[in-house]
């Protein structure tokens, strides 16, 4: 509602520029104040920096279903007007806001963080002019799909990193996972032999347990629902395809203890060792994060940086990448 109050006093272009200072700056502005004015209400479950996405994205998303409604009444065609917008429009405007909220949050919750706010505020702007104005001008137009596929993944990519510096994920400890009596064939990379178990679990990672090694047992699509919850920075696909063709078995440890068979597609870990490596790790994917060029910039911008405890900082220049 703040954005069609201010529109009043603009005259808007269809163009790059009028897209990116008038349309994204206040479009974006009015989101980061409509959360500014709910942040009293939501400010019990305030608590956590993905929480910053989720209600800057359901402000978003109202704002969305908003100026839906105000296009289709202009519309001759208002229900494939709907339908298109639902998609593009609403995914993109998803898309745009997320770094307002990791600003927000921080500036709440951990110190005082204007210049992250304005820098978000900034970047939102771009985003959400980069969107208009490829649809603006004629002449790159044709680029639209790609602008906008782009922005969508970055967005989350950002709520993977957010994930990443999230203090509320849990330990990995072998109490976390619940028993079934589902009997389970398993491949043990540790035993070099088919396992015959049952099923665990801990929300939707299934694991096994196997007998003879005292290891857990991971089957390549649980292998990556574990790196989604405890190294979510981390491309854990991109990572297995890189690995060398000829070796069947690669440890992602140095003591040998957590392996990964490559054509069986199976993980096979001592729980404390690969507990103690996923934090590890994530601490190490967070500082990396922020030293990549020019996205690491921004994000270290917002002010990242001080989500990481001082404990977590230390010289990547004596440890070769695993
Ligand atoms: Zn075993």
């Amino acid at each position: 509602m703040y954005a069609s109050f201010i529109y009043v006093f603009f005259d808007v272009q269809e163009n790059f520029l009028d897209a990116i200072i008038k349309i994204g700056l206040i479009e974006e502005s009015a989101k980061f104040l409509t959360l500014l004015s709910v942040y009293p209400f939501i400010k019990k479950n305030f608590n956590e920096i993905v929480d910053g996405i989720l209600y800057i994205s359901a402000i978003s998303l109202g704002f969305s279903v908003i100026e839906n409604i105000f296009y289709a009444m202009d519309s001759e065609q208002p229900f494939s007007l709907l339908f298109q917008r639902s998609i593009f429009s609403t995914l993109g405007h998803l898309s745009f806001s997320g770094y307002m909220g990791i600003a927000f949050y921080i500036h709440k919750r951990i110190h005082k963080n204007y210049l992250g706010i304005v820098l978000s505020i900034v970047l939102a702007a771009f985003a959400h002019g980069f969107y208009d104005g490829f649809i603006f001008e004629s002449s790159i137009s044709f680029l639209f799909q790609f602008v906008f596929i782009a922005l969508v993944i970055l967005q989350l990519w950002m709520l993977k990193v957010a994930l990443g510096f999230s203090a509320f994920r849990q330990k990995l400890v072998a109490d976390m996972f619940m028993r079934t009596e589902k009997p389970i064939k398993m491949y043990c990379t540790h035993c070099n032999k088919i396992i015959n178990t049952q099923e665990i679990y801990f929300g939707k990672i299934k694991a096994a347990h196997c007998f003879l090694c005292d290891n857990m047992l991971f089957a390549y699509k649980n292998v990556n629902y574990l790196f989604d919850y405890f190294r979510p920075i981390f491309n854990l696909k991109k990572y297995i395809k890189k690995l060398p063709f000829k070796i069947k078995i690669s440890a992602f440890d140095i003591n040998n203890t957590i392996l990964y068979h490559s054509s069986k597609k199976s993980l096979s870990a001592n729980v404390v060792e690969l507990s103690d490596w996923f934090e590890y790790e994530n601490s190490r994917d967070k500082t990396r994060i922020l030293s990549i060029p020019f996205f690491g910039f921004f994000l270290k911008h917002l002010d990242l940086k001080h989500v990481i405890p001082a404990r977590d900082f230390f010289d990547f220049s004596t440890y070769n990448n695993s």
